[in-house]
């Protein structure tokens, strides 16, 4: 092989070539000061964050602004705890817990104390997140008395051989790990009390207004196997969807997703799940793919809304699905599965979703998200309404 041998250049030091060489270095000194720092910035690898506190009916005239004053500092102080841990050089996983943690111990969000209360008035939690690093992930599903669900569903991913854990074997589990457990009424509130109350009254009118309606088409065979009425059956489905408890707070879920120093990922889900929801009812936010989903190679995900067409569509995985097989921008697949695909099946909610180049996605097709998004770049901000 033909090496060519790089010989050191004589260097020729006149005095005019030196104050050349001088006046180069000043001006190379001068664009470093004032570009180094820029330049630093824009090579650095990004860290983000971005929280969510549910979506669904937020109507303007509903709200006072002192209440909404206090969802924009739960949702400023959820962010910024994430983000903290990111700053210091924290995992993204830490960071979401930190942020899920706090919505958790906020009463004004529908997850840890505050969250909504089940048909027989108690608080039933899920949680679940996932680490996009290595897919390994933790959720916990019908928990009563831990006093953080999101711990739990980390312990359950470090510390067992499992992935989900549900109802009483999770809460063994959290006590053999020194959970703090509490007892339901910790998580009950007067506010989520009253809202029970206004669902089952709206509900049950709802149901002797069908019972009239039915009345008049005739009585309806109960034998399974029994040929049924096409058109009812499909009425009832419809109105199953359409008797949502529709009120400011009645859903939700808190959720998060970050992006850290060492372009990790990570995404994690919390609820309370539906008001006047059937007991031992799961929703989609401790499903992993339908309410949490990360992974490095192509987005995390966390979801809120209507929990069972979340199940059904696989809401997270397909977000990042579409990125990942179909090299599909983070914000184009959001919006196709939250507008065509949920939209589509007459479903409401949303998704915040983050990549590795630090894209911050908040896509609902509901009147309002509340959300937060803070990163690296500079980005720092709250918002409720779809305008702010
Ligand atoms: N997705 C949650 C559930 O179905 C509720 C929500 O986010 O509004 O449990």
């Amino acid at each position: 092989m033909n090496r060519v041998k790089h010989r050191p250049r004589r260097a020729s030091f006149t005095p005019g070539r030196v104050r050349g060489m001088r006046a180069a270095a000043t001006v190379a000194l001068a664009y470093a000061a004032f570009a180094g720092p820029l330049a630093c910035a824009a090579d650095a690898q990004p860290i983000a964050i971005v929280i969510h506190g549910g979506a669904g009916v937020i109507n303007r005239a509903e709200m006072s602004p002192e209440r909404e004053a206090r969802y924009r500092a739960g949702l400023e102080a959820a962010r910024d705890a994430g983000y903290a841990v990111l700053e210091r050089g924290g995992t993204s996983l830490e960071a979401v817990v930190a942020a899920v943690r706090l919505l958790e111990d906020d009463p004004m969000f529908n997850a840890g104390r505050g969250a909504v209360l089940n048909r027989d008035g108690d608080v039933e939690l899920d949680a679940s997140l996932m680490d996009g690093g290595t897919l390994r992930a933790g959720a916990v599903a019908s928990l009563r008395h831990v006093k953080n669900p999101i711990e739990l569903a980390k312990l359950v991913m470090e510390k067992s051989s499992h992935v989900m854990l549900v109802g009483a074997g999770a809460e063994e589990f959290a006590l053999s790990q020194g959970l703090t457990l509490v007892p339901n009424d910790y998580f009950q509130t007067e506010t989520r009390l009253r809202q029970l109350e206004r669902a089952q009254k709206a509900a049950s009118e709802k149901a002797s207004g069908k019972q009239e309606t039915s009345a008049t088409q005739g009585p309806r065979s109960g034998i399974i196997g029994e040929a049924q009425p096409a058109q009812p059956r499909v009425a009832a489905r419809a109105s199953a969807h359409a008797s949502t408890f529709a009120e400011i707070g009645a859903t939700g879920t808190v959720g998060a997703v970050a992006l850290d120093r060492n372009g990790h990922l990570a995404a994690a889900t919390s609820t309370g799940g539906m008001t006047n929801k059937l007991p031992g009812r799961v929703g989609d936010s401790p499903i992993i793919g339908a309410g949490t989903y990360a992974n490095d190679e192509s987005c995390a995900v966390s979801a809120t809304g209507d929990g069972e067409f979340f199940i059904r569509s696989v809401v997270a995985h397909d977000v990042c699905a579409l990125v990942a097989y179909r090299q599909m921008p983070l914000a184009r697949a959001a919006h196709q599965v939250i507008h065509e695909k949920i939209g589509g099946l007459k479903a409401t909610g949303g998704v915040i979703a983050l990549d590795r180049q630090g894209n911050i996605v908040m896509e609902f097709n509901s009147e309002g998200m509340f959300r937060a998004a803070r990163d690296s770049r500079g980005r720092k901000d709250v918002a409720i309404y779809a305008d702010r």
